[in-house]
C-alpha cells in the first residue's frame, strides 16, 4: 500500500525481507546504509550493510588452484545494533516473534524510514516497537535512530544493548561467499567516560580508517537511564541499559552515530571527528529537522510530477529519483563515480561502469554540477587508462569495463553460474564500448551546460585520447572499410563465436553500436576540439602529439568503418550474427518459464547461448536509444549505408523479438525506441521498468542493490523520451508524444543557467524560464523556434501542430502498426 511519497509494507515477510532493506535503504551519497532491523546481525534473512561511496579494498582468494583478487566495495561497522531484553531470556529477534502488528514505512519526502511493530515474545509478553530512522541528508557523517517501546501487558527489568560491530564481514552476495569477505580489521574499539562507543578500523589492504561513534540516551517518563555496564571486545563496542519496565509506560532510546574515514575532507583524524560530533549533534529531534529541510529543498529542485490513469507512477518515479539522489549526492569534490547497483549492496562490487550513460542525463538537466564530478572520476582514470592501452599494444586510453578505485580493470575473470556450479571464463571486460559512453556522457553533459570550461580542461583530453585508442584498434580490411575485432557489444550473452575458446579466442567483430558509437565519436572530436580557444587547442595538441596525419585517419575511418547488415535491412549485432541460429523462445519457456538469464540456463545445459539469435539486452537498440533518427541518418549516410525510414522500425521489431531483458537496462532501452512507433506497448514496458526493483523481477537480484540505471533511465525516459526532448547545436528542442495514459508532466530543469519549468500534457507544452541573470536560450518546438530570456514563457500548441484530430491520430497509428508490427512473445519474458 504506497502514496505517491512512501513505500509501505505491512506484515513481516522474511524471504522478502533483503528485498525491503534495500528499497527502503537510507543515504546521503556519503553513506548508505540498508534497511537492516536494529537487532539482527547477517544471516539468511538479514543483512545489515552500510558503505561509504567508493569505499574499496582489494583481498585475494585461491579458487581452483588460481589467485583471484577482487576489488570490493566493503561493508563498514555496523551503526545499527540496539537488541532489547527482557528479564533474562533470550534477545528479542524478528525470527523469535509473533508480531501482531508490523507497518514498515518509508517517507520519500521527508527521507525518514519507521518501523512499528507489535509483537508478542515466547513468554507471551506483548510490546510495541516505534522507531524512526534516518541518514542524514543534512551532514553527511550523521545517522541516527529514536525508538520508543512500550511494554503492553508486562512489566519487570529490561536490558537494551547498542553497539557499535566492527566484526562484520562481506556477505551480502551469495555468489561471492566464497571470496575472501574480511576486509576490515579493528584498530581500537572503546566506550568513553560518557558512555560515547567509538571503534576505529582499518581496511586491510587500501589502508583507509573508519571511525565511529555512538551516543545513546535511554529515558523513561524524563529520567535518563545510566548505562549499568559497558563492554568493548572483539571489534564490538556496547553500552548496556538496565531498565525496570512498567506496562504502558513508554520508554524512549535515540543512538545517534558519526561516520568519518580517513579520505573525508576537512578533518584531523577520523576517529576525533567522529567523537566532535557525536558530542554536538543535538538530539534526535533536531537531527531529524535539519534533515527534512533538505530533503524538502532536494525535492523542489528534482521531483518530476506525472498525472496519469492509472495509480502508482508518480510513486515510482519519486521511489527512483530518491534512490539516485542517495546514491550521487555529495558527490561534488569528493573522488568517486557513480554504481550500477547504488551504494545499497555488494552486487558487482561498487565497481563503475557504462551504467552512468543511462544515469546521467537526470542530473544532467537537474544537478550538473554533480555530473561534472561524476565525469572527473574518469578524468582522474585516465593515466591508468592510457597504461592499459599501452600494455594492450594500442594508443590514447583504454577505460576498463569495471573500475574501482585507481581505475585499473576491475571485471573478474571468472565468475560462478549458480544454476551449474561452475565457475566460467568471463569475457565481459572486452566490452569497449565503455569508453565510447564516456565521450558521449561528456557531450551530452557539454550540451546541457555550454560549460566550455569543463571541454577546455578535462573534456578536450578524455575525448581525444578515448579517440586515439579507437583509432588504433581500428584496422584497414582487404574490402576498404575499417573494421574493430575482437570487442564484445552490450549484449553480454554473447563473448565469443560459436566454437571458439572464450578464454583465449573471445571477442566478436564488429559490434554494430560499437561501431556506430565510435563513427559518432571520431568526428565529434573534431568539434570539442573547435570549441577550444586556439591557443588551448594548440597546446594540446602539443602535449598529446596530436598531428594533422592522426586527424586524417580519425576522419578516414569515421567514414569507413563497418557496419554489417544481415536480412533485408537488419543491422547484424556482429559481423556474422545471421548465421547464428533461432532460439527455440516457446519451448524454452514452457520448460524454464523465466527466460532472463538464458546464458546460465544454456550453459547449465551443456549449451553455449554464442550459438543463437538470442540478447540479454539492447544492442544494436543502443543506437535508436542514443541518437535521434536525424542523427542515426547523418551518421549512416556518413559511412556511406543508406538510411531508410523503416530501418529503425524494423529493427526494433527484429530484436525486440529475440531479448530476454536479462539486464535491467533492457526494459527502458526497449521502451524508449517504441516509444513513436507504439506508445502503448512503449507504456507497458515503462511500467515494467518502473516497478523493475519493487516486484525484484531482474532475478531476485534487488537484494543486492537497486538497479540504480534502470531507475534513473525510467525517470530520464519519462522527462525527455516523453517529451521528447533533445540538446543539438545550442538548441533545446522538444517534440513531446506522452503515452496516452499519461495526462499531464510537470518537471522543473537545469539548461544553460536556465532554471525552466516543463509542462507537457497531451495538447500543450508550456515552457517557462524562472527570473534570474541568464544569457536567452533558443528552445524549439518541431519548426518553431523561439529565443527564451529569464522570466519569459511559451506555450506551443500540440494540438493544430501535432495531431490535427485524436481519431487521425489513431488512424497514423494503427496504419504504423499494421506496417510494421512490434511487441510479440518474447517481451513477454
Ligand atoms: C548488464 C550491463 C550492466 C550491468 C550493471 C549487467 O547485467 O549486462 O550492461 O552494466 O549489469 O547494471
Amino acid at each position: 500500500m504506497n502514496d505517491d511519497w512512501s513505500l509501505t509494507y505491512e506484515g513481516y515477510e522474511p524471504d522478502k525481507e533483503g528485498l525491503r532493506e534495500v528499497l527502503c535503504a537510507l543515504g546521503n551519497g556519503h553513506i548508505v546504509s540498508r534497511a537492516a532491523a536494529a537487532d539482527v546481525s547477517a544471516d539468511d534473512v538479514h543483512y545489515p550493510g552500510t558503505y561509504f561511496s567508493g569505499g574499496y579494498n582489494r583481498l585475494t582468494t585461491e579458487i581452483d588452484g588460481h589467485q583471484i583478487e577482487n576489488e570490493d566495495l566493503v561493508n563498514l561497522p555496523n551503526w545499527l545494533p540496539l537488541v532489547m531484553q527482557i528479564d533474562d531470556d533470550e534477545a528479542i529477534h524478528p525470527d523469535r516473534v509473533e508480531f501482531l502488528a508490523y507497518r514498515q514505512q518509508l517517507n520519500l519526502k521527508d527521507g525518514v524510514l519507521t518501523r512499528n511493530l507489535r509483537f508478542r515474545d515466547a513468554a507471551g509478553r506483548v510490546s510495541r516497537w516505534d522507531e524512526k530512522r534516518i541518514v542524514s541528508m543534512d551532514n553527511q557523517h550523521l545517522a541516527a535512530l529514536a525508538v520508543t517501546v512500550t511494554p503492553e501487558n508486562w512489566s519487570g527489568p529490561v536490558t537494551f544493548r547498542s553497539s557499535l560491530d566492527g566484526s562484520v564481514i562481506n556477505w551480502g552476495v551469495p555468489r561471492y561467499r566464497k571470496l575472501n569477505g574480511r576486509h576490515l580489521e579493528t584498530v581500537d574499539c572503546n566506550v568513553d567516560d560518557g558512555a560515547i562507543l567509538t571503534l576505529r578500523s582499518r581496511m586491510v589492504q587500501a589502508r583507509r580508517e573508519i571511525a565511529l561513534a555512538a551516543h545513546t540516551r535511554v529515558e523513561i517518563e524524563g529520567e535518563t537511564i545510566k548505562p549499568a555496564r559497558t563492554e568493548a571486545e572483539k571489534g564490538v563496542a556496547s553500552g548496556i541499559y538496565v531498565c525496570e519496565a512498567q506496562e504502558g509506560r513508554p520508554i524512549h532510546v535515540e543512538k545517534t552515530v558519526t561516520y568519518f574515514n580517513s579520505k573525508d575532507y576537512a578533518i584531523t583524524e577520523p576517529l576525533q571527528e567522529a567523537l566532535q560530533l557525536v558530542r554536538y549533534a543535538g538530539p534526535f529531534a533536531e537531527i531529524l529537522h535539519a534533515h527534512t529541510q533538505a530533503w524538502h529543498q532536494l525535492w523542489e529542485q528534482c521531483d518530476i510530477r506525472v498525472r496519469t490513469t492509472q495509480d502508482g507512477a508518480q510513486f515510482k518515479l519519486r521511489l527512483h529519483i530518491f534512490h539516485l539522489l542517495q546514491t550521487a549526492l555529495h558527490s561534488v569534490g569528493v573522488d568517486v563515480g557513480v554504481p550500477p547497483r547504488g551504494w545499497h549492496g555488494e552486487a558487482y562490487r561498487g565497481h563503475i561502469m557504462w551504467d552512468e550513460l543511462f544515469i546521467f542525463p537526470y542530473l544532467n538537466l537537474r544537478m550538473p554540477v554533480v555530473t561534472r564530478a561524476l565525469l572527473h572520476y574518469r578524468y582522474r582514470r585516465l593515466g591508468e587508462a592510457r597504461r592499459m592501452a599501452r600494455e594492450a599494444g594500442l594508443k590514447g586510453a583504454m577505460f576498463p569495463w569495471q573500475s574501482g578505485s585507481n581505475g585499473r580493470e576491475e571485471s573478474q575473470r571468472i565468475h560462478l553460474n549458480p544454476m551449474s556450479g561452475r565457475w566460467i571464463s568471463d569475457n565481459s571486460w572486452r566490452q569497449r564500448h565503455i569508453g565510447a559512453a564516456i565521450c558521449y556522457n561528456v557531450w551530452q553533459y557539454f550540451q546541457a551546460t555550454d560549460d566550455r570550461d569543463f571541454l577546455i580542461d578535462y573534456g578536450a583530453e578524455l575525448f581525444c585520447e578515448i579517440a586515439r585508442f579507437w583509432s588504433s584498434l581500428a584496422k584497414r580490411r582487404d574490402d576498404g572499410r575499417y573494421g574493430i575485432n575482437g570487442v564484445m557489444g552490450p549484449d553480454e550473452f554473447h563473448t565469443a563465436y560459436p566454437g571458439a575458446d572464450p578464454a583465449t579466442e573471445g571477442g566478436l567483430n564488429n559490434n554494430a553500436y560499437t561501431n556506430v558509437m565510435v563513427s559518432w565519436l571520431l568526428s565529434r572530436a573534431f568539434d570539442v576540439l573547435d570549441v577550444l580557444p586556439s591557443d588551448r587547442r594548440r597546446r594540446l595538441c602539443e602535449r598529446l602529439d596530436l598531428k594533422e596525419e592522426e586527424f586524417a585517419r580519425w576522419r578516414d575511418i569515421s567514414c569507413n568503418l563497418v557496419i554489417p547488415f544481415h536480412d533485408d535491412g537488419i543491422i547484424s549485432q556482429f559481423e556474422g550474427y545471421g548465421d547464428l541460429l533461432e532460439f527455440d523462445w516457446a519451448g524454452y519457456r514452457e520448460k524454464y518459464g523465466d527466460l532472463q538469464r538464458l546464458d546460465r540456463i544454456l550453459e547449465k545445459e551443456g549449451d553455449d547461448p554464442n550459438r543463437y539469435k538470442i540478447s540479454k539486452q539492447a544492442d544494436v537498440l543502443m543506437i535508436f536509444y542514443l541518437f535521434s533518427r536525424e542523427e542515426i541518418e547523418e551518421i549512416l549516410h556518413r559511412l556511406g549505408y543508406p538510411f531508410s525510414p523503416d530501418l529503425i522500425f524494423k529493427n526494433v521489431h527484429y530484436y525486440n523479438q529475440r531479448t530476454s531483458h536479462g539486464s535491467s537496462l533492457s526494459w527502458l532501452t526497449h521502451a524508449w525506441v517504441l516509444a513513436r512507433a507504439d506508445r502503448q506497448k512503449s507504456w507497458q514496458l515503462t511500467l515494467t521498468a518502473l516497478g523493475g526493483d519493487l516486484t525484484d523481477i531482474q532475478d531476485g537480484t534487488t537484494r543486492e542493490g537497486i538497479h540504480l540505471g534502470a531507475m534513473a533511465g525510467t525517470v530520464d525516459l519519462i522527462q525527455r523520451c516523453y517529451s521528447g526532448i533533445e540538446m543539438r547545436d545550442g538548441v533545446l528542442a522538444f517534440n513531446p508524444r506522452l503515452p496516452d495514459e499519461v495526462l499531464q508532466m510537470n518537471a522543473t530543469l537545469r539548461y544553460r543557467r536556465h532554471t525552466l519549468d516543463v509542462e507537457v500534457t497531451q495538447d500543450c507544452l508550456t515552457v517557462s524560464s524562472r527570473v534570474m541573470t541568464a544569457h536567452p536560450i533558443r528552445i524549439a518546438y518541431r519548426e518553431h523556434s523561439r529565443e527564451l530570456s529569464p522570466g519569459q514563457s511559451f506555450t506551443f500548441d500540440l494540438v493544430q501542430e501535432h495531431k490535427p484530430d485524436r481519431p487521425a491520430r489513431e488512424r497514423a497509428q494503427e496504419q504504423a502498426r499494421k506496417e510494421c508490427p512490434i511487441g510479440t512473445e518474447s517481451e513477454a519474458a
